[in-house]
């Protein structure tokens, strides 16, 4: 069991020590999870307030989830952060996935409402017998009393909101129904996230919003990436990356630098902490956690 589970993990957001934190999602096979076990173990070393495991849509990918979340809970010393999606699943199954998560050991989750069952862009459909917004699931997981509820925040705003004070207002209602922490989508300029701050403070609401980091390791990847989340590469990274975009290593050190570069920037405005995309791999992740460390950023 996690030596952080005493602290909660607002406290643990709200110390002193800025936080770094890994997402991982689950593996499709066995090969994939044995890369995920080993990224996990070394990814340990860097001692992260948590670590979160991502959701996916379908019955299999979320038993997965379940299963790498409780492995995670009981064989490392790591603090598990459970994402959770309401969406294609009744308000009976959201219940028993919880209790599961409960029965683990785990003790916070990331309440969601998932992309449409017709992908990130399609229009939402709620199931019948489900939830509709992420804030029924902040209740729904608050209820049960067993979890510190986290949720998503959206630098640019969510692709479907009407515009960024909405966006804003959204995140606030979720902190009104007991979300105690946010964690945002992947974002390039440190501005869209402290504007961000800034609007849901305006609010009245003070939980710590956490920032997503996804380095740019793949030109192609992460430009599909954020198409689909409504995140925007902005014109000072395209900059950088368009011209080396056929070159994969000078992609990578510049993403790694462009990153460091965010990070830096990030704590130094005040963000609580950092969390890192890894999508299942360590090294670049330790590369700039490294550069951070020599700066004494963290
Ligand atoms: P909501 O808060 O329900 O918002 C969705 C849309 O509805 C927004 O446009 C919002 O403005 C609007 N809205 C919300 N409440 C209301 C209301 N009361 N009335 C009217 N409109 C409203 N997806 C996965 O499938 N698995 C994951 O593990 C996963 N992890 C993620 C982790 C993070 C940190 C982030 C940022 C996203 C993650 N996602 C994941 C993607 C996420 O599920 C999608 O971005 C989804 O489209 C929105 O989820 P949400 O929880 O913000 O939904």
């Amino acid at each position: 069991m996690s030596e952080h589970s005493a602290t909660s993990l607002v406290d643990l957001l709200a110390g002193d020590a800025p936080s770094v934190s890994f997402e991982f999602f689950p593996p499709k096979d066995d090969e994939g999870e044995t890369v995920l076990w080993d990224t996990i173990t070394e990814l340990e070393a860097l001692d992260p307030a948590f670590v979160s495991i991502t959701y996916g849509a379908g019955g299999t990918s979320q038993d997965r989830t379940v299963r790498v979340t409780s492995r995670v809970a009981a064989e490392t010393s790591l603090r598990p952060v459970a994402h959770l999606t309401l969406v294609r699943q009744t308000r009976e199954e959201l219940a028993e996935v919880l209790r599961q998560y409960a029965d683990a050991g785990v003790r916070d989750v990331l309440a969601l409402r998932g992309d449409p069952p017709g992908g990130p862009r399609a229009s939402w459909e709620p199931h019948p017998g489900g939830l509709d917004h992420a804030v029924e699931l902040v209740e729904l997981a608050r209820e049960t009393g067993e979890f510190t509820v986290g949720v998503a925040a959206f630098p640019e705003g969510h692709p479907d909101a009407g515009s960024l004070d909405d966006d804003a207002k959204v995140l606030a209602a979720k902190a009104e129904a007991g979300a105690a922490f946010a964690i945002t989508q992947l974002f390039f300029r440190a501005s869209d996230y402290f504007d961000l701050v800034e609007r849901v403070r305006s609010l009245g609401a003070d939980l710590p919003i956490v920032p997503g980091i996804m380095p740019i390791l793949n030109f192609r990847q992460v430009a599909r990436m954020a198409e689909l989340s409504g995140a925007a590469l902005p014109p000072e990274v395209l900059e950088v990356v368009e011209p080396i975009r056929d070159d994969p290593a000078a992609v990578r050190a510049a993403g790694i630098d462009l990153a460091t570069r965010l990070c830096r920037d990030l704590m130094a405005g005040g963000a609580p902490g950092l969390h890192f995309i890894t999508l299942n791999r360590s090294k670049a992740t330790r590369e700039i956690w490294e550069r951070l460390r020599a700066e004494g950023v963290l």
